[in-house]
This record gives C-alpha cells, structure tokens and sequence, in this order.
C-alpha cells in the first residue's frame, strides 16, 4: 500500500521515466501565453515551432503553447527570425502548465508532448516499507539526502527546502535515517 502526496515547490523541468524506453528522461512544463491579438492566432495555427490553443473552459482564451523540452533550440536569436509576430510573445507574462509539458529522452531520443502523472511518471521513487518515496530529479534527490544525513535537519538550511517541509514525518524519524541513506544511495546510482 503506497500513500500518495504532494510536496509542493516543483521545478519546471523534472527527471521522468521515459514513456518508450523506461530510462531517465527530462519533461518540461509546457509555457502558455495569451495571444494578445485575434490577428496574430493564424500565425501560431500554421507555426511548426508554436503550439495553438483555444480553451474553451470558463471564459475564452487564446493560448500559444511553447514546449521547451522540444524547441530547446528557439533561443532569443532564433525567435526574431521567426518573423514579427513570434518575437512580441517573450512576453513575461507566461503561465506553467501544472500537467501539460514534453520530455527529451537521452537513451532512445524520443522528444514528444505529454501530459504529466505526478507520481506514476517519476524516474526517482521507489516504495519505503508502504510509503511512496520520490524525488523531482538527481539534485532534489541530493537534497533530501543531504537533508536527512544533516544532525541539525532544519530544512531552511538546504536546497528544496519547501519540498523538504512536506516530505512526510514517516521518512523524518531517527530510526529511518540510516535505511534512507542506503535507499538514496541506491537511487543515486540508478
Ligand atoms: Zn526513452
């Protein structure tokens, strides 16, 4: 029996189990931002690089969907010469999709979209004595680690310390400590 959980703090880009090949992968949230102009929405509907995406729920909005995991390549230069309208869309004003994202695996190479199943999807987790552990990716996973190796264990001192106040008490006890340490470093060498 595992016990599901949230530890709030996620990342933007996380380290998943590749969908195709089961090896590590990185997904990245998808980006959304408003498109500001009815004239500019068929210039997205046709691009290769954008996504187009009219939601439908509560009140109407058109989205420009942008998947960095798979246009890792559109930096600055690369977007002016997408023509006028796609450079107007650097906009600070982008919203992280909480589930919608892309992953880039470095065994079998596949880049595609997908919709994100947090915990299911993690490269790191593994089943503690009924307990679902997990961890965003390599350096979170450091961070827990470091965190429950420390003698002070006052999460404000170490990285992810919102993920580490959530990190349920079951993992937190003394008596853990030293099975936890093992199991890290297991997963460490995954
Ligand atoms: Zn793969």
């Amino acid at each position: 029996m595992t016990y599901i959980y949230q530890w709030g703090g996620m990342p933007r880009e996380i380290e998943i189990a590749c969908p195709l090949c089961q090896k590590k992968a990185v997904f990245q949230f998808a980006r959304m931002i408003p498109i500001a102009r009815k004239a500019h929405i068929p210039f997205f509907e046709k691009s290769p690089h954008f996504e187009y995406f009219h939601n439908k729920n509560g009140y109407s909005r058109h989205l420009v969907i942008y998947q960095p995991a798979i246009f890792a390549e559109l930096d600055k230069n690369k977007i002016a010469t997408l023509g006028e309208i796609a450079p107007l869309y650097q906009s600070p004003l982008i919203w992280i999709s909480d589930s919608m994202g892309a992953y880039h695996c470095f065994s079998c190479h596949s880049k595609k979209p997908h919709h994100l199943n947090w915990q299911k999807d993690a490269f790191y987790k593994t089943d503690i004595r009924g307990h679902l552990f997990w961890a965003y990716d390599k350096e979170h996973l450091l961070a827990i680690r470091d965190f429950i190796y420390s003698k002070e264990r006052k999460e404000k001192n170490h990285a992810y310390a919102i993920s580490l106040y959530h990190l349920p008490t079951f993992f937190k006890q003394k008596k853990m400590r030293e099975p936890m340490l093992k199991i890290i470093d297991k997963m460490l060498l995954m």
